[in-house]
């Protein structure tokens, strides 16, 4: 069943900011009654006060978020090459359609009728058709774009200061100027730093299948993976990384897989794979 979803304005532009996230976070468990495959349509009130369409995700995985995360514990991801964010300055004003929806919206200020537990609902297959409808040729959000995370974390892992500036230029438009600047001069200290206490905490092994380089080989090739990724508001804090040998790493990035802190597995899209090692990830509440 797809669902509606507003958006406030602020966590909107958070977003872009700090590079588009494909995926929402919510405190109502109502976000994880959507099934894979169906559409979760964000709308939001740009600065001209209209009420738009901003995001049309079309739902590839349920994740839970580790306990305490600010956001909800509930997250569902869009799917990179079906999901899509609309320019929400030039959108035109969806308000008179989303009234017109079999959701019981009262008649103030439409906003209200959408804060707290009331900020996702289930839209009707017809109301869905009618969005889609609506958003066919919208214009599309420039910074909502791919970015290449896999040479991003090769540079941030191991690059000089030069190099690592003239990849985030090179990398296009997907992230903002802000969360350049701050991966260059944050980030990349910070998760060096990050990817040293982990191979001392696992002693060099990879938490998904155990594998190590250090007694059989003598080298440390495990590679630190930021599970939110960086262009994608991911943090560079210790939560947010993990510890994987270059196999596993490179098969989360082709899969885009999430990690679910309801079990700490890795939704690998028809299976799921569990840390077999993990010490300093904290499952979900
Ligand atoms: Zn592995
Ligand atoms: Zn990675």
């Amino acid at each position: 069943m797809p669902l509606l979803y507003f958006w406030r304005g602020d966590n909107y532009h958070r977003d872009l900011d700090e590079g588009v996230a494909f995926h929402l976070n919510q405190s109502s468990q109502r976000l994880h009654e959507i099934e894979r495959g169906d559409s979760v349509w964000a709308f939001t009130r740009n600065a001209g006060g209209r009420y738009v369409l901003a995001a049309e995700l079309v739902v590839r995985a349920k994740t839970r978020n580790p306990a305490g995360y600010p956001y909800g514990p509930y997250r569902v991801w869009g799917d990179r090459e079906r999901s899509r964010y609309f320019a929400t300055d030039e959108g035109p004003d969806a308000e008179l359609l989303i009234r017109g929806f079999d959701l019981s919206v009262g008649r103030g200020v439409l906003g209200h009728s959408f804060q707290g537990p009331g900020a996702v609902r289930k839209l009707s297959l017809a109301d869905h058709r009618s969005l889609a409808a609506f958003a066919r040729g919208l214009p599309l959000e420039a910074r909502a774009h791919r970015v290449d995370e896999e040479r991003l974390e090769l540079v941030v892992a191991r690059a000089s200061p030069e190099v690592i500036t003239e990849t985030l230029y090179d990398l296009g438009s997907g992230m903002g100027d802000d969360r350049r600047r701050w991966i260059v001069r944050e980030a990349v200290a910070r998760s060096r730093a990050h990817v040293e206490a982990l191979r001392r905490m696992y002693r060099g092994r990879c938490q998904l299948c155990a594998w190590e380089s250090r007694t059989a080989h003598a080298v440390d090739v495990c590679e630190g993976h930021h599970l939110q990724w960086l262009s994608r508001g991911g943090g560079d804090a210790l939560e947010n990384m993990a510890l994987l040998c270059p196999n596993h790493h490179r098969l989360v990035h082709a899969l885009d897989a999430p990690l679910d802190f309801a079990d700490l597995a890795f939704d690998l899209g028809d299976r799921r794979e569990t840390l077999r090692i993990n010490e300093h990830l904290r499952r979900a509440a």
